[in-house]
């Protein structure tokens, strides 16, 4: 399955937070924070996979966050953060794991930097933990009342992804049983394992309050605003059916294309694509490639929103409509936004779906085919 796997540990409630969603969950720039998380790892090149470990309440919660991302199947965590990350471990004992890093999933902020910077570590090291110098000057107090300034000489703040050789790690990890270690640094210094400190980073902060979700969502509005546009068309053959944007209407004709020719699906890929500049979908899933023949087209379009969180980025929206006189497509607009949101991992309200008719001129008029226009606006960091 993969040599490096990200463990990401989200099995907290978070009580510090207050009632209401688990903060793993709650949204960050209209995405959810642990789909940011999640997707910082899938995109990093020397991750094989994604193993979470959620709270086995929040199963509905986590469907819904990591929608469309190829993540493993989640394990349920344990009633301690130390026993969540154990039973992580022994969740992938059988994929022939070598390295392992543990990642708290209110960090949605981990840059590639980071995570390259804890592999590096590894290796020379059967431990590696990025870390920040302490910068504050500390003091010992009881009460309200300071007694003491401590030297902050040598003392550093522990950040994750913390990463391990993933034998040395298990083997810690059922020596420390019962001891509610709070990080697996501790549960390898316990073992005696020699762990090196990488460069972390002053964004890679833990969403523990309120006021770090209203942090981060002071980072994420620096983020620029960018627009594509997507235009397709597809010709009528015989057929019994059509699929326009993901969802398969009986018709007395189909669309004649390469892969399932949904008209709708394509506009809406090119649009975002155009919006990162990153080509067109012929460009990215070549016509002449047999291996694409038959595809059904939310391949393309998920593709196009994993390069838009692969940039560090989030679609604000997609507008799509769909130009024919027939089929209509007024009955189908609830399912189609519905599939959209689900390919795009976006909330409901952020996809528009309109049909409309030339008034009989034209190729569509004249029932030939249907045509798409799409437009989608996406955010991305504006150092990219
Ligand atoms: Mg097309």
């Amino acid at each position: 399955m993969g040599e490096t796997i990200a463990i990401i540990v989200g099995a907290g409630r978070g009580h510090r937070f207050g009632g209401g969603i688990p903060k793993q969950y709650r949204m960050l720039g209209g995405v959810p924070v642990l789909r940011r998380t999640v997707s910082a790892f899938l995109s990093h090149p020397d991750i094989d996979a994604v193993r979470p470990v959620i709270h086995p309440d929040d199963e509905t919660f986590f469907r819904e966050a990591v929608a469309g991302l190829d993540v493993l199947d989640p394990v349920p965590g344990g009633a301690t953060r130390q026993d969540s990350v154990r039973l992580g471990l022994e969740s992938i004992e059988n994929l022939a794991t070598r390295k392992v890093l543990i990642h708290d999933a209110a960090r949605p902020f981990v840059s590639a930097d980071v995570i390259t910077g804890v592999l590096d570590g590894l290796k020379s090291h059967p431990g590696a933990i990025p870390s920040l110098p302490v910068t504050d000057t500390l003091k010992r107090g009881v009460g309200d009342l300071i007694t003491e300034t401590v030297s902050r000489e040598g003392l550093f703040c522990a950040q994750t992804p913390q990463g391990f050789r993933y034998g040395e790690l298990m083997a810690a990890h059922r020596k420390a049983a019962g001891l509610a270690l709070t990080d697996d640094g501790a549960v390898a210094e316990h073992a005696g394992m020699d762990v090196v400190i990488t460069p972390g980073s002053e964004d890679n902060f833990k969403i523990t309050t309120q006021e770090d979700l209203d942090k981060a969502e002071r980072m994420l509005s620096n983020d620029e605003t960018r627009t594509g546009l997507g235009f397709d068309v597809h010709q009528f053959c015989p057929g019994d059916s059509v699929t326009i944007c993901g969802v398969e209407i009986p018709f007395d004709q189909s669309l004649l294309g390469h892969s399932d020719a949904d008209v709708g699906l394509h506009a809406i890929t090119d649009a975002v694509l155009g919006a990162i500049g990153a080509g067109d979908i012929g460009m990215h899933f070549p016509p002449s490639d047999p291996q694409w023949k038959g595809e059904p087209s939310d391949t393309f379009l998920r593709h196009a929103g994993n390069l838009v969180i692969e940039r560090g980025g989030s679609i604000s929206n997609v507008d799509v409509t769909i130009i024919c006189e027939k089929p209509k497509i007024g009955p189908h607009r609830e399912i189609m936004r519905v599939r959209i949101s689900e390919i795009l991992g976006v909330s409901l309200d952020r996809i528009g779906i309109k049909g409309t008719t030339t008034e009989r001129l034209g190729f569509t008029g004249r029932g030939e085919g249907v045509a798409a226009q799409a437009i989608a606006t996406v955010n991305l960091p504006m150092n990219e």
